[in-house]
């Protein structure tokens, strides 16, 4: 018998004795592993399976941190319930210019300004502009380099 780690598709874990792999798949294939937190037999072995003692509550483990584009969100504005948001504000309008400062503008031409340079097409340098959320996310996806700008108080 093997005791695998076991994870549903909305990320609970519990555990599994199985006769071997070939069994698992078997019984994964049939429908017969359900998880028993949500009962959803879309069911997989957990990358990690640790070796948790069994208690009421079942091991949730954590979600596979997956680089991806969440973060580029165009126009979100953070609330800062503090004093510190003024001189935050100043430090992040700072950092700002500084990467502003050695890059060309390139406005609503980013995505394709971005793309030449990547692929060579013209001269590699610095640019920055605006882009949509769908833009950014293909231009990472195809391995571009680009990052958020820090929200910067007035436009230069
Ligand atoms: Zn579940």
């Amino acid at each position: 018998m093997i005791k695998y780690g076991l994870e549903c598709d909305k990320g609970h874990g519990f555990e599994g004795w199985f006769q071997s792999s070939a069994g698992f798949d078997t019984q994964k294939k049939r429908g017969f592993i359900e998880c028993p937190v949500c009962g959803s037999i879309n069911v997989d072995r957990a990358i990690m399976a640790p070796a948790v003692a069994r208690t009421d509550k079942l091991p949730v483990p954590a979600r596979t941190a997956r680089p991806d584009a969440e973060w580029v969100s165009s126009g979100t504005d953070v609330t800062i319930l503090s004093s510190e948001e003024r001189e935050l504000r100043e430090k992040l309008a700072e950092l700002r210019k500084e990467m502003t400062k050695d890059a060309d503008d390139v406005g609503d031409e980013f995505a394709e300004e971005a793309r030449r340079i990547h692929f060579g097409e013209t001269k590699p340098r610095q640019i920055y502009g605006q882009t949509s959320f769908e833009e950014a996310r293909e231009l990472i996806e195809e391995g571009v380099d680009i990052f958020p700008l820090p929200p910067g108080g007035e436009h230069n």
